[in-house]
């Protein structure tokens, strides 16, 4: 199937080559500068000039993308402006319209770092810390500026918008591409999303918010229909979007592969119109995920401007509506617009002279605060911050040596080196088993050296299985050194999603190297310190006593190992809360009883010329707006570690929580006063989660409505943080009057260290029910959901 993707992929990009060159070019200048061509003009004015001039054939051009590249494949007929991109849109020379570049990913530029053999300059990016890593930050202000670098990388290498950030939630701990995506609340993930999106944008380049929405598995991507309750969509699956359109109006929204209660997200009208335009105020373009829909007619219809990365076939479609008048043309002169609006801010359009010399330096420098800033200490019995340099260290586990930057598929970024845990050990002059490195680093080679060759750019390839260690090898390393590390690798990414066995749960030889080194260890009196190198959740339960301390590094990016080093050195304290809840059995979450959906009854593979989209097959949220936390803290579940937990080296105390009014009128101010009450200077992730009446309406015990990192505070420092919430941030969504409804009664503001956490309260009353917004009665579930309650 893997080969059938490449070839597939060979055959798009060669018929996309023909329409290459812009070949609908045959309006002339009048040699006087028109209004499209003024930059005093508005962007309105100047794109309303350009769409009269258009034939429709250049429209058509305009709304279907050039096709794809394929990586790693040079193909002399074609000459990607940025090689390596994963696609662009029509150049129309006579009137000055320049291609777009389009370019991957989440955690980073990905564009080809090395180019033909005549070119000796090479394209690195910053493979920067993955989403869920910034979103364990808890600090927008720090994400912002990863995105301002970002976006320097974007520019100077001549792309005009990052597909970027992707914002779905973690409803599954198995969908292969959480580690792209935030977290599993709306309100972390959306706060995230828009700092992303401003930091990038500050370039003047722009971003594509993705996969717009409910794109939650691989399996079946293209053809699942999410089945979901209007309420669960609009609280959990759209509200992160929500808030990222309007806290940052990204310049594109990208729409998702699979279908939202029955219809495409790239062909739902209400999806991307009503909700997004109209009532969220969306002003840029959306694109298609590549590959995605079926109908290129419906998806013009839809306001889904833009066809990516686009087919021959599509043109001809769209123009044969157009011609026998399903397509009425005014409809694609709005997507025209859409997009033109994009073209005309972009740096292409402007001629910008690119460097192909971005800031790597400072940039890594960056990724690495990130990356620290976003390591959680799970568990610590006081043997970390490691206490000096002379401490004799042994690292087990293959991820010691094999760190893993980020995840694979489109969000995996060519970065020019990864710094792994023992480098940044290395670095920071910490004595590292010389011997044990070198077996491990020999038996890694000797088995990559087994491993199949990739059958498609995207395939990732099975991990090498543990290093067998017999307890005799391990008690020699006990005697000489003081700490044992052990570190454990986990990769996942587009096109499957992970499994139970041997992913989710560790391998027998995980297992087994954790209970020997540890038997050893302690034995000896000496420390075991548990590293986690993964891009989602993985199971802790069964063997979290048997350590001393737990490190969940994530997968840091380029200079994880550096950061890391920092973190367990004390040179950073960790202060980065965890964005989703590490349940104790995988079945405690209540998603795991629809994941990934069942196949329909005879459903048939889905071809697309020689290439599998899946099978028809649909998928029921059956857990409502239980995602995560809200489930575990509605129905006195206990987790492993729950979301918003994370330790520090100092301590922190809360008080002097006051509150604006103890009455809600249109606002409520809160705030409250974090001390750092130990011996070592921190940051302290401040939460603010509400709990509702929940008379009329069934509400979750807790949901964060805030959030807020305190600056480096020094031992006795004390800062005052401050809270304002809105009326929607109390207000549930009311599917019987498609309205977002605040319930009169008694709100308790509650502000914890975590979810479980809760360090003060306070109360506030809601006099009369207020009606925050009304909105439009739609994405209704063609079926009924048994959803579950809490009453
Ligand atoms: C992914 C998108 C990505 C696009 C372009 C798709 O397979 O789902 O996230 O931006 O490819 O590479």
């Amino acid at each position: 199937m893997n080969k059938l993707f490449a070839l597939s992929l060979l055959i798009l990009w060669g018929c996309a080559t023909e329409h290459q060159k812009p070949v609908f070019s045959d309006l002339n200048k009048n040699g006087k500068m028109d209004l499209y061509e003024n930059p005093e003009a508005s962007l309105d004015e100047r794109v309303g000039d350009i769409i009269p001039r258009l034939s429709l054939e250049e429209k058509v051009g305009l709304v279907v993308g050039m096709g794809m590249n394929i990586p790693g494949m040079s193909m002399a007929e074609r000459k990607d402006k940025v090689q390596g991109a994963a696609g662009s849109t029509l150049e129309l020379p006579s009137l000055g319209i320049s291609s777009i570049v389009l370019a991957d990913g989440p955690a980073g530029l990905r564009i080809d770092p090395v180019r033909d053999s005549l070119d000796t300059n090479t394209y690195y990016c910053t493979a920067f810390p993955i989403a869920t890593v910034l979103a364990s930050t808890w600090n927008p202000d720090l994400v912002y500026r990863v995105g301002q670098a970002m976006g320097n990388e974007v520019k100077e290498y001549g792309v005009d918008v990052l597909l970027a950030p992707a914002m779905n939630i973690h409803r599954n701990p198995l969908a292969g591409r959480n580690f792209e995506y935030f977290s599993e609340d709306p309100v972390l993930s959306g706060k995230m999303a828009a700092a992303i999106v401003n930091g990038v944008e500050s370039n003047g380049v722009g971003t594509s918010v993705k996969h717009f929405v409910a794109n939650n598995q691989e399996t079946n991507r293209m053809q699942i229909n999410t089945i979901a309750s209007e309420r669960a969509i609009r609280e959990i699956y759209l509200r992160g979007f929500e808030i990222a359109v309007k806290e940052s109006q990204p310049w594109t929204i990208m729409s998702a592969y699979n279908q939202l209660n029955g219809t495409y997200a790239s062909q739902n009208v209400e999806l991307l119109n009503t909700v997004l335009r109209e009532e969220w105020g969306f002003e840029g373009l959306v694109m298609t995920d590549w590959f995605a829909g079926k109908d290129a007619v419906a998806q013009m219809q839809a306001g889904n401007d833009l066809l990516m990365p686009g087919r021959p076939d599509q043109r001809q479609a769209i123009l044969a509506a157009v011609s026998n008048g399903t397509l009425n043309e005014a409809v694609l002169d709005e997507n025209v617009r859409h997009i033109l609006k994009i073209v005309v801010q972009s740096p292409s359009f402007s001629g910008y002279a690119y460097s192909d010399r971005p800031s790597l330096k400072a940039n890594a420098q960056l990724a690495r605060e990130a990356a620290a800033e976003g390591v959680v200490l799970l568990k610590n019995d006081g043997t970390l911050p490691l206490k000096d340099s002379s401490v004799k260290i042994a690292a087990f586990g293959n991820g010691s040596y094999d760190f893993i930057a980020g995840g694979s598929g489109s969000g995996d970024v060519n970065e020019a080196y990864t710094v792994s845990l023992v480098e940044g050990l290395g670095q920071a002059k910490y004595l590292v088993s010389g011997s044990l490195r070198e077996d491990y680093q020999k038996y890694i080679a000797q088995e990559k050296s087994k491993q199949p060759e990739k059958k498609f750019f995207f395939e990732l390839l099975p991990p090498i299985a543990e290093r067998p260690l017999q307890k005799a090898e391990i008690a020699a390393h006990a005697r000489e050194s003081d700490l044992a590390l052990i570190t454990i690798g986990r990769n996942s990414g587009e096109f499957q999603d992970r499994t139970l066995d041997g992913d989710y749960y560790l391998t027998d030889a995980e297992k087994e190297l954790i209970r020997n080194v540890s038997t050893v260890y302690h034995a000896e009196g000496k420390k075991v310190v548990m590293i986690l190198n993964i891009g989602n959740l993985i199971e802790t339960a069964s063997w979290r006593d048997q350590v001393d301390a737990i490190v969940l590094a994530w997968q840091g990016g380029q200079e994880a190992g550096s950061a890391l080093a920092d973190v367990l050195i004390g040179a950073v304290n960790p202060s980065g809360k965890l964005p989703t809840t590490f349940p104790i059995a995988y079945e405690d979450i209540l998603s795991t009883k629809n994941f990934p959906g069942e196949e329909l009854p005879g459903a048939e593979e889905v071809m697309m010329g020689p290439m599998s989209l899946g099978k028809a097959s649909g998928v029921v949220y059956e857990e409502g707006i239980y995602v995560g936390y809200r489930y575990f803290s509605t129905f006195g579940m206990k987790t492993a570690f729950p979301f918003g937990y994370g330790l520090s080296y100092t301590a922190f105390s809360y008080s002097g929580l006051a509150l604006g009014s103890e009455f809600f009128q249109d606002s409520v101010y809160v705030s409250v006063v974090v001390t750092n009450t130990g011996d070592t200077e921190g940051k302290e992730s401040v939460q603010l989660y509400i709990t509702a009446p929940g008379n009329a309406m069934d509400k979750p015990a807790i949901e964060l409505k805030a959030f807020s990192k305190t600056r480096l505070l020094k031992p006795g420092e004390r800062e005052t943080i401050n809270f304002s919430l809105g009326g929607r941030d109390l207000a549930s969504f009311d599917s019987g009057r498609s309205a977002w409804v605040i319930e009169p009664g008694e709100y308790v503001v509650k502000i914890g260290a975590s979810s479980e956490d809760i360090k003060a309260e306070a109360k506030f009353q809601v006099v009369d029910e207020v009606v925050v917004e009304k909105v439009n009665r739609v994405l209704i579930p063609n079926r009924a959901i048994s959803e579950v309650t809490r009453k």
